[in-house]
């Protein structure tokens, strides 16, 4: 495990593992067994992934873990740990949210094999992206749902959904494994300038929600449930970067057109020092 520095190259995709599913990152959100921790970076190595993420893991390093990656050690030791989930994903264009459960907030959803095309396309043609899995008792939760730009189930029977972490994980790993073997066409529709990054979108999120309570628009509790719809909404149209700068170029000129009330926002341009 190196440093944040060191790991640089992880988060931009640039090590030496050529192909698409090089910018493909696998991030455990809170793992508490370190075994889960092994058997899913075992589980990557074998389906070609390299890029393991993990968000405060309870337990790591640990012998645990070291034992059950069997053969996928190095992976174990180039993993980035953090401490955010924003941290896991910067430079991403899109995150996936793996989840056992129906989730009754309209997220756009796609099974692991959909998501794994969808997933190895835009990995080739524009950039990093994530799958994100949850905690082995309680999920990924609705705010680092949010933060997702599509929810993925693997079909299971009808009794029971939740599969064990590490098997989850080498589900989607099969499947973008499969999906590389498929895909040899170029998506349609994608912008040219490649997608913005989540970082990029969060921003310009949060300066609409403020421009939007500031206006009167938003109102609580409903806020919450409307910013998810907008979310969406701007999802689908897959800006990029100059789009969104454009969007929030507006949105600092209504407020300044609302009487220069607020000012907390930096200027789009010194925002996007730093991001990538
Ligand atoms: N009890 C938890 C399940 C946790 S299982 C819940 O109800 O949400 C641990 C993680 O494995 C999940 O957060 C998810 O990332 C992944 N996982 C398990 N079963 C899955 C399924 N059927 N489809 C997609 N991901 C699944």
């Amino acid at each position: 495990m190196g440093d944040y520095k060191e790991n640089q190259d992880l988060l931009h995709g640039t090590r030496g593992t050529a192909g698409p599913l090089s910018h493909v990152r696998i991030v455990l959100v809170e793992p508490s067994h370190p075994g889960n921790i092994g058997s899913a970076a075992r589980a990557m190595k074998v389906m070609g992934l390299s890029r393991l993420c993990l968000v405060r893991p309870r337990r790591f390093p640990d012998p645990e873990a070291v034992a059950l990656a069997s053969g996928a050690e190095d992976l174990l030791g180039e993993a980035l740990v953090v401490d955010t989930l924003p941290e896991a994903l910067q430079g991403c264009v899109r995150v996936y949210g793996t989840t056992a459960r129906d989730r009754h907030v309209a997220w756009p959803q796609g099974d692991a094999r959909a998501a794994a095309v969808d997933a190895w396309t835009l990995a080739r043609d524009t950039g990093p992206v994530a799958f994100l899995f949850g905690r082995e008792r309680t999920g990924l939760t609705n705010a680092e749902l949010d933060l997702c730009q599509m929810l993925v189930q693997i079909p299971t029977g009808p009794v029971y959904a939740s599969l064990n972490l590490a098997q989850a994980v080498q589900v989607l790993a099969y499947e973008l494994q499969m999906a590389g073997r498929q895909c040899g066409i170029p998506a349609p529709g994608l912008p040219k300038a490649g997608l913005a990054t989540v970082a990029e979108r969060e921003r310009f999120y949060v300066h609409l929600q403020e421009v939007l309570l500031g206006s009167g628009f938003l109102q609580p509790p409903r806020e919450i449930h409307m910013m998810r719809r907008l979310r969406r909404l701007f999802d689908r149209a897959m800006p990029d970067s100059g789009e969104v700068e454009i969007l929030r170029g507006i949105l600092t000129e209504i407020q300044r057109w609302a009487g220069g009330q607020h000012t907390g926002q930096s200027s789009v341009m010194e925002d996007r020092s730093g991001d990538s």
